[in-house]
C-alpha cells in the first residue's frame, strides 16, 4: 500500500470515528453541532472517494472528492461561526467551495497539473482553517471557558500555516506528486498534517461541547428557575464563601431573610399563577435594590436571602427597609385566567442579623430568622433586626428557615 493510500485509510477511519463522537452530541442543541456533524461526515465521504483513486473514474476520485473535503472545511468553519453565536457566510462559503472544485477540474481535464490543483485546494484549506482559528480566537467568552476555544484555533492556525507552506512549496515546484512516489519526505508530512485536521479541530470542537453543557448543567443548579435568582444550593455555597473571607479579616457581611406576607391568600385570591408573577416581580425588584457583589438566594416557596458582603448591621436593615418600601409601593400585574389582569399588592417583612467573628452559616441564618419571626409576629410589613445572643433553645416555628450547619 502506498503512503498516500496509508494515510487516507487512517484519515478515513479517525474521520468515522470523530463523526461517531461529534453525533452522539448533537441532540444537546448547541447551535453548530449539526454543522459539525455534517462536516465529519462529508469529509469521510471525501476521503472515501480519494482513496478509491485509479478504481473509480477520475471525476469522482478528484474533482468529487476535493469539492466535498473543501465543502467539509466549509461546514467545520460554520459550525464555529454559529457556536459564537454569529450567522455563516454560506453563500461566500458554497462560491469558495465551487470555484475551488472548478479550479482543481480545469487543472486536471484542460491542463492537467497536479502541482497547480494542490495550491488551488491549499490556498482554500490555509483561508478556512485561519479563519476559523480567528473566529474562535475573537468570539473567545472570558473565564475558564476561552481554554478551549484558544486549544481549537491553535490547532486550526497550525492548519493554516501547514496548508500555506504546502502551497508555497507546490507554487514553487519544489513538491512533487506523491502518488508518483516524488517528493515523498515532505509529502508525507504534509499529507500527514492534512489527515489530522479534520479529526483534531473536531475534537477541539468537542471540548467546547462539553464545556459548554457542563456550563449550562451548572447554571441550572445554581439559578432558581422560576425567579432567576440563586438556587438555594448556590446561594449557601456564595455565603460560605463570603463567611469564610470574614473569618480572613475582610470586613463582616450581613444576612437578610425576607418572607412575603400571607402569600397563601396571594395565591387562594388570585391563582397559583398571579402568585408566580408575584414572586418574579419580587425577585426583580430586590435584585435592583442591590449591588453587584450581593448574593440573593430563593431559600423556597416565597422565603427569600441576602447576603450583604461588607455591611454592618444598621446597613443591612436600611437595604431590608428600601426593600420592603419599594414592595409597597408596587403593585404587580398579572394575568387572570380569564384573559384579564389582577393588579395584586402586597408586602413583606424581613429579618436582619450581622455576622460576627465564629458565627457559622446557619447561626447566622438563625439569628436573622429569629429577628424575622418578630417581624411577622409585631403585625408584618415590617423589618427587625437580630438583637442579643440566639436563644439555646429556639421554638422550631422561630426556626423554620434556618440554613443547615
Ligand atoms: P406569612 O405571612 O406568615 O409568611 O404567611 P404566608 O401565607 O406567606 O406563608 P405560608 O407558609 O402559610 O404559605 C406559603 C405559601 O407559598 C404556601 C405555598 O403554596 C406557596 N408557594 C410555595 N412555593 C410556591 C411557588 O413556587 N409558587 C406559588 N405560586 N406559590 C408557592
Ligand atoms: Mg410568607
Ligand atoms: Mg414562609
Amino acid at each position: 500500500m502506498s503512503v498516500p493510500i496509508a494515510l487516507l485509510t487512517i484519515t478515513t477511519a479517525l474521520s468515522a470515528m470523530m463523526l461517531a463522537i461529534v453525533w452522539s452530541l448533537r441532540r444537546c442543541g448547541l447551535p453548530g453541532v449539526g454543522e459539525w456533524c455534517n462536516a465529519n461526515l462529508t469529509a469521510t465521504g471525501a476521503l472515501v472517494l480519494f482513496s478509491l483513486r485509479g478504481m473509480i473514474p477520475d471525476p469522482f476520485s478528484i474533482g468529487v472528492a476535493n469539492a466535498a473535503l473543501a465543502w467539509s472545511l466549509a461546514l467545520f468553519y460554520a459550525g464555529c461561526v454559529r457556536f459564537c453565536g454569529g450567522v455563516p457566510p454560506w453563500r461566500r462559503l458554497l462560491a469558495a467551495t465551487a470555484v475551488t472544485a472548478a479550479g482543481v477540474l480545469v487543472w486536471r481535464y484542460a491542463v492537467d497539473v497536479f502541482t497547480t490543483r494542490v495550491v488551488i485546494v491549499s490556498v482554500f484549506h490555509a483561508v478556512l482553517c485561519a479563519l476559523t482559528g480567528l473566529t474562535l480566537l475573537r468570539r473567545r467568552p472570558r473565564g475558564q471557558s476561552a481554554r478551549f476555544f484558544i486549544t481549537t484555533a491553535c490547532f486550526a492556525l497550525f492548519f493554516a500555516t501547514g496548508h500555506a507552506v504546502r502551497g508555497t512549496l507546490s507554487a514553487l515546484q519544489w513538491l512533487g506528486n506523491p502518488y508518483l512516489q516524488e517528493s515523498m519526505l515532505l509529502n508525507t508530512v504534509f499529507l500527514t498534517l492534512g489527515a489530522l485536521v479534520m479529526p483534531a479541530m473536531t475534537m477541539g470542537a468537542v471540548l467546547m461541547i462539553h464545556d459548554a453543557i457542563v456550563r449550562r448543567l451548572e447554571a441550572v443548579a445554581n439559578t432558581d428557575t422560576l425567579t432567576g435568582v440563586l438556587s438555594r444550593k448556590a446561594f449557601e455555597e456564595g455565603a460560605r464563601r463570603e463567611l469564610a473571607r470574614a473569618a480572613g479579616g475582610k470586613p463582616a457581611p450581613a444576612l437578610l431573610i425576607l418572607d412575603i406576607d400571607h402569600f397563601k391568600s396571594v395565591n387562594d385570591t388570585y391563582g397559583h399563577a398571579a402568585g408566580d408573577a408575584v414572586l418574579q416581580a419580587f425577585a426583580q425588584l430586590a435584585a435592583a435594590q442591590l449591588r453587584p457583589g450581593d448574593l440573593l438566594g430563593r431559600l423556597g416557596g416565597e422565603e427569600f436571602m441576602v447576603l450583604l458582603p461588607a455591611t454592618g448591621e444598621a446597613g443591612a436593615s436600611a437595604v431590608a427597609e428600601r426593600i420592603r418600601a419599594c414592595v409597597q409601593r408596587h403593585a404587580v400585574t398579572a394575568a387572570a385566567s380569564d384573559g384579564g389582569s389582577h393588579t395584586v399588592r402586597y408586602t413583606v417583612s424581613g429579618g436582619t442579623a450581622g455576622w460576627h467573628p465564629g458565627l457559622t452559616l446557619a447561626q447566622l441564618s438563625a439569628r436573622a430568622d429569629a429577628a424575622l419571626y418578630r417581624a411577622k409576629v409585631g403585625g408584618r410589613n415590617r423589618i427587625a433586626a437580630h438583637s442579643g445572643p440566639t436563644p439555646a433553645t429556639q421554638a422550631p416555628a422561630q426556626t423554620a428557615h434556618a440554613l443547615d450547619a
